[in-house]
């Protein structure tokens, strides 16, 4: 049964309705098998778990949680968790369906699916998300497995929340079985068996396809200037990389506010800062500004890395960029994404732009069932040309289709997966 406040998500947006937009535009364009077609265009499993939890004040409190595996054709299913107050069924689907789409544009076999907890997270103490991460992970019992559906870090989530999962998963298994069960979450601390690379591997993975577009565009990246919308694990490693290419950061927003300098913020110490206070709000070396001013300034590159939804209609008329790459799951609408084509602006899809963490996740994974342990270098130049590869795939389909990045990389998803179930056929 829909909860008040997913009837009312439903009545104002569909995240799930942009995927479907996306996909149909796509497929019509291939000309996607029919019968493939209907395979794809819905989950193939939705879980939803309402379980209690016993707060620092004694009283139980219930909460929901998800577990959307929209398709396991290249393999298991694999998608991050989000601790967020929006989380709900609609939103799960569609980052699920993304998931699908991203594995099988950069060629790792894994298959989509995301979930989370209906919560904010800033209203509990970290004993309290403890035991409520212990008890969903509970809750969704043999939902997820190390060869079945392999959770990993989103929004609000992080390494420690993928080692409590990590130890209440093993602690349902016999002794025997638990150590071949490591790679069931990625994105662990590294000393429970996580991968060097992973905290800024969708950070690194956008700068990699960055320096493509500059190459492509005959951009100097020195001297650029940039923006960020979101400045948590994606953003704020974004942004840390790019300034090594010579590029200024000159404004910032986060769910604490907007902050803005046009002589360049350092991405290292608002890093440090966001730290230590939780949000941009308070950084000394620049002027506190608002949204609106934050999505009229004029600058080289927009990044947004924060949730969906962000360039719509209303807000993408005001950008004045020459690129956004995409480090958040679906910021740009369908209504924005045409409006940034009229503008002349150009769009690194989320699906290829963000794939650097699932990447890397897909390294943690064979680490962990080959007991092996990878160097950074080996992480990042391995990500590098898998993330690469997929660029380039992504740009000879635009061309040889003549369309846009996103339409290019669903398509690249959309063939691949058309191959796989011609090859198998249906069951029976
Ligand atoms: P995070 O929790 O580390 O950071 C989220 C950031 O967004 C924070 O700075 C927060 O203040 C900001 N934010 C939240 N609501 C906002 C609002 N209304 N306006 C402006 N800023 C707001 O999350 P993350 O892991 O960095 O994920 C960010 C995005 O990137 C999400 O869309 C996520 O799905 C996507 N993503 C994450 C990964 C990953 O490896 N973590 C991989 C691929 C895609």
């Amino acid at each position: 049964m829909q909860t008040v406040k997913e009837l009312q998500k439903n009545q104002q947006e569909s995240i799930y309705g942009n995927v479907t937009t996306q996909f149909e535009k796509a497929a019509d364009l291939m000309k996607l098998d029919p019968d493939i077609r209907k395979i794809l265009a819905t989950t193939m499993n939705e879980v939803v778990v309402h379980f209690p939890v016993r707060m620092d004040n004694n009283r139980i409190e219930t909460f929901t949680g998800y577990r959307v595996q929209h398709n396991s054709a290249l393999g298991p299913f694999k998608g991050g968790l989000r601790f967020h107050p929006d989380v709900y069924i609609d939103e799960v689907r569609a980052l699920a369906t993304w998931m699908t789409w991203k594995s099988a544009i950069v060629g790792i076999p894994f298959g989509g699916a995301k979930g989370g907890i209906q919560i904010d997270p800033s209203k509990y103490s970290k004993e309290e998300i403890q035991r409520i991460t212990r008890r969903f992970t509970f809750a969704l019992g043999s939902n997820i497995g190390p060869e079945y559906d392999i959770p990993a870090p989103d929004v609000n989530t992080n390494p420690q929340i993928m080692a409590w999962i990590l130890d209440t998963y093993f602690s349902t298994l016999p002794p025997q079985e638990r150590h071949r069960s490591r790679h069931v979450v990625t994105g662990k601390p590294i000393e429970s068996g996580g991968c060097p690379g992973r905290d800024k591997a969708t950070g690194q993975g956008l700068i990699y396809i960055i320096e493509e577009w500059a190459k492509d565009n005959k951009f100097d990246l020195n001297g650029a200037t940039y923006t960020v919308q979101g400045f948590g694990n994606v953003g704020s490693w974004a942004a840390r990389l790019l300034k090594h290419h010579g590029a200024k950061l000159v404004a910032v927003e986060d769910i604490t506010g907007t902050i803005i300098n046009q002589e360049g913020i350092d991405p290292d110490e608002l890093a440090h800062h966001t730290e230590l206070y939780g949000g941009v709000m308070g950084f000394q070396k620049a002027i506190v500004s608002d949204h609106e001013t934050f999505l009229s300034l004029p600058a080289d590159i927009f990044i947004p890395a924060a949730l969906h939804n962000q360039i719509t209609s209303l807000s993408a008329p005001k950008l004045n960029v020459r690129l956004v790459a995409e480090g958040a799951n679906g910021p740009t609408d369908p209504e924005g994404d045409i409006i940034l084509r009229e503008k002349g602006i150009d769009v690194i899809p989320d699906i290829l732009c963000n794939s650097g963490g699932v990447i890397v996740s897909y390294f943690e994974w064979l680490q962990n069932k080959r007991s092996e342990y990878w160097e950074l270098e080996e992480v990042d130049c391995k990500l590098h040309k898998k993330i690469v590869n997929a660029y380039n795939c992504v740009k000879n389909i635009a061309y040889e289709y003549c369309t846009d990045w996103r339409t290019a990389a669903y398509i690249v998803a959309l063939s691949r997966l058309q191959t796989v179930y011609k090859e198998r056929g249906i069951f029976p």
